[in-house]
């Protein structure tokens, strides 16, 4: 089993901001609202998350780390089903190729337990003194699978889709506090609306943008984009979401710049937080469950209701 998981992990884990996101989603899912991350050396040498949620026990936790055991149900959309296949694997996929310390607590149990493994061989488990929730401790990610091991990036680099990452997820769970330890840099993203969040991780004390809402057809569109005059130097501040779903979506970026290209600059970029909603059945199921892209049945119909929406709000703000 060990061998199979590490070659599960490699379609999984394709490097540490892999790691940090299944962990992440693990605690939102166990209904967290305050996540500790701390990552050192790129994520190589050490990542750790930590959170408030409803934690495991015992069985739980050797459960947790084999393979096809989740215990979530699957839900019966179209969109799950193509991530069902990576169900219940990604501990399972993490403990195999990483030095592992899980520790959890119950609302249920008088104190915790904490189970190590070292290449996904599992030593007995202990009880362990901690607070309600889990904390995932992954050292020495890779080093089970020197060929991985040889294609990390420097650190700087890791960090850099790190922070990407992480931005993905505070924008999407303004609800949750966020305590980030990324080598000696400390930052608390404090639980707040939307609208403060973003202004956090934008890092800017005015919101220069305007809130829209808009149902095009089947497509529902929520979200922030910046007012004309508000545009940025970096082009990265487009954050999309389909069905909850973080996406990287060239044309759908192109099509927010495009709504803006009579208003700014040309060496200026808007900014964007925007959320769709659309029916499961329009977004092709047939694409990897760990990468953000996404293929939809028809991208004209996105692309004309990013665009319809966008214009009309900015015409409206030019008035
Ligand atoms: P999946 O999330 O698809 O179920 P994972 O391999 O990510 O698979 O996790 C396996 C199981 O471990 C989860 O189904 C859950 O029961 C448990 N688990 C993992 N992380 C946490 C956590 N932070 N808090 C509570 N339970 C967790
Ligand atoms: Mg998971």
């Amino acid at each position: 089993p060990a061998l199979i998981n590490r070659i599960a992990a490699g379609e999984v884990i394709e490097r540490p901001t892999s790691v940090i996101k299944e962990l992440l989603e693990n605690s939102l899912d166990a209904q967290a609202s305050e996540i500790h991350v701390t990552v050192r050396g790129g994520g190589q040498s050490l990542m750790r998350v930590q959170d408030n949620g409803h934690g495991m026990n015992e069985e739980d936790l050797i459960l947790s780390v084999q393979r096809h055991t989740t215990s979530k149900l699957a839900h019966s959309d179209l969109w799950n089903i193509h991530t069902f296949g990576f169900r219940g694997e990604a501990l399972a996929s993490i403990t195999s190729i990483s030095k592992t310390t899980l520790t959890s607590k119950t609302k249920d149990q008088p104190h915790g337990w904490s189970l190590h493994s070292e290449g996904g061989s599992l030593e007995a488990l202990k009880p362990a003194r901690c607070e309600l929730g889990t904390c995932i401790e992954i050292r020495d990610l890779f080093f089970a699978t020197p060929a991985r091991l040889k294609f990390l990036r420097s650190p700087a680099q890791e960090y850099r889709h790190l922070n990407g990452c992480l931005e993905r997820f505070l924008l999407l769970n303004p609800q949750v506090q966020f305590f980030l330890h990324l080598d000696e840099k400390q930052k608390v993203f404090k639980a707040t609306s939307l609208e403060h969040r973003i202004k956090a991780v934008l890092n800017v004390a005015v919101l220069e943008g305007f809130w829209l809402e808009e149902t095009v057809h089947d497509i529902h569109i929520t979200g922030w984009a910046s007012l004309p005059g508000a545009h940025r130097r970096q082009a990265d501040r487009i954050f999309l979401y389909v069905n909850q779903r973080p996406v990287d979506d060239r044309m759908m970026i192109h099509t927010i710049r495009s709504a803006y290209h009579d208003l700014i600059p040309k060496d200026r970029y808007p900014w964007a937080i925007l959320f769709l909603t659309i029916p499961y059945v329009d977004v092709d199921v047939n694409v990897h469950p760990a990468k953000t892209q996404v293929r939809f049945k028809s991208p004209q119909d996105i692309r004309a209701a990013l665009l319809t929406t966008l214009r009309k709000v900015l015409f409206e703000q030019g008035k």
